[in-house]
């Protein structure tokens, strides 16, 4: 029995992660599930599963987890404290799927805790990179990437001779917008940005891979993955989706992954590492889907991703500004506040506007956070819709 915890149970990879688990539940024992505020999914899924504790990181919703979880044997807690508690458990296995910054102390204290990590949270990897490396490294946890690039890659590349490497390529669907004009990019509504052609997951990461920031994210998260330097680092548009991502050799060969658009591949991976588990993800059918295409990517049209690929050339602080910046962007046009083209503009701004020394801690991180999402919000408020 291998004994799971999942942080951001009701989310599109924590759903996603649940539905695999619940297919084998005598190969699974569930600790701890954890949300932010989504109450019915939280403990519906806890009552399935029989999970010792669930968490809510919003207190206000301790009453009613409370309720609904009366008399089934799982423990209610509440708090962004109660979620880091959580994830020191000390299982075998931890999903780490919260999204954006909030999920930086609780996946650093499931790395502290040590067992598997499997990473979704990206953002916590691009504010913090090398503080969760070291801390990683520090504890003998494994941390699996589930971002189905870096789960590529992870498949592809040849750790016994990571100097055979000349390149990690990074595909990319282009988003929604891959032929949107920029003129007709200034209408785009959070509706439209949401939906994504090939992949169904949360709206910020929707968001973000319509602005393709969501790439430029994965450059970084990749750089702190893989042994590589960013310059070795590419990106490469392919709109099916099939490809996941690539390692080029020194040789001239190149090692794919591939696989239908379905995030439980990656996670089944990392999941039942170092061995393999089924799952019910549509095979690939090569003959139906016919051709695959590729282009490079327009760094006009999609600033985004300029400004990430500057981001960890430079280091230092500017990931985490970049990051914080963009959440509160994300978060301001989701909320019909700014417009879709501001995103870019404002992460711009904020990187322009502040430029602290390199943060050495994960405490120096979240006072870097903090303030570059002051003065995201204070560009915030400059924009008219
Ligand atoms: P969702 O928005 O679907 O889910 C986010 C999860 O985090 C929910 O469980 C949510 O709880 C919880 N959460 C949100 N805010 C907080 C908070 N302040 N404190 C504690 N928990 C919180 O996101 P996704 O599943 O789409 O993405 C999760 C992460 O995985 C992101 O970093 C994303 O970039 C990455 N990822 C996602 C992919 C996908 O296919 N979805 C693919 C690759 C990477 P509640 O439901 O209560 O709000
Ligand atoms: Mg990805």
């Amino acid at each position: 029995m291998k004994r799971v915890t999942i942080l951001g149970a009701t989310g599109s990879v924590g759903s996603s992660t649940l539905d695999l688990i619940e297919r084998t539940p005598e190969r699974f024992e569930v600790v701890a599930l954890t949300a932010n505020s989504d109450v019915d999914k939280l403990a519906a899924a806890a009552i399935r599963t029989k999970a010792k504790v669930a968490v809510v990181a919003d207190p206000a919703c301790l009453e009613a987890l409370r309720e609904r979880l009366a008399g089934t044997g799982t423990e209610a807690r509440a708090g962004a404290e109660a979620v880091c508690d959580a994830a020191r458990l000390g299982v075998d296995w931890t999903m780490a799927s919260i999204v954006g910054t909030a999920g930086l102390k609780p996946v650093m204290a499931a790395l502290e805790a040590g067992g598997i990590v499997a990473l979704a949270n990206k953002e916590a990897l691009v504010s913090a990179g090398e503080v969760m490396m070291a801390a990683a490294q520090a504890h003998g946890t494994t941390l699996l990437p589930v971002d189905s690039e870096h789960n590529a890659v992870f498949q592809c590349l040849d750790r016994t001779a990571p100097k055979g490497v000349s390149r990690i390529i990074l595909t990319a669907s282009g988003g929604p917008f891959r032929r949107t004009s920029i003129e007709d990019m200034r209408a785009i509504t959070p509706k439209q940005a949401v939906a994504h052609p090939n992949w169904s997951m949360g709206a910020k990461i929707s968001v973000d891979s319509a602005t393709m920031m969501n790439k430029g994210l994965e450059l970084i998260e990749a750089y702190h993955l893989f042994p590589v330097r960013a310059d070795q680092l590419d990106v490469i548009v392919h709109a099916q989706s099939v490809i996941h991502s690539m390692v080029e050799y020194v040789d001239g060969s190149v090692l794919a992954q591939l696989g239908s658009p379905d995030m439980r591949t990656p996670i089944a991976f990392a999941l039942a590492w170092p061995e393999r588990m089924e799952t019910p993800c549509e095979r690939l059918d090569l003959a139906k889907i016919a051709r695959l295409d590729f282009e490079a990517p327009d760094y006009t049209r999609f600033p985004a991703l300029q400004l990430a690929r500057d981001a960890l050339t430079a280091g230092g602080a500017r990931p985490a500004i970049l990051n914080a910046a963009n959440e509160v962007a994300v978060a301001a046009f989701l909320a019909g506040r700014v417009a879709f083209l501001e995103i870019a503009a404002i992460v711009a701004d904020t990187l322009s506007r502040y430029d602290p020394a390199a943060p050495d801690s994960l405490d120096a991180v979240l006072a870097v956070d903090a303030e570059a999402r002051v003065r995201a919000v204070e560009r915030v408020k400059d924009c008219v819709v």
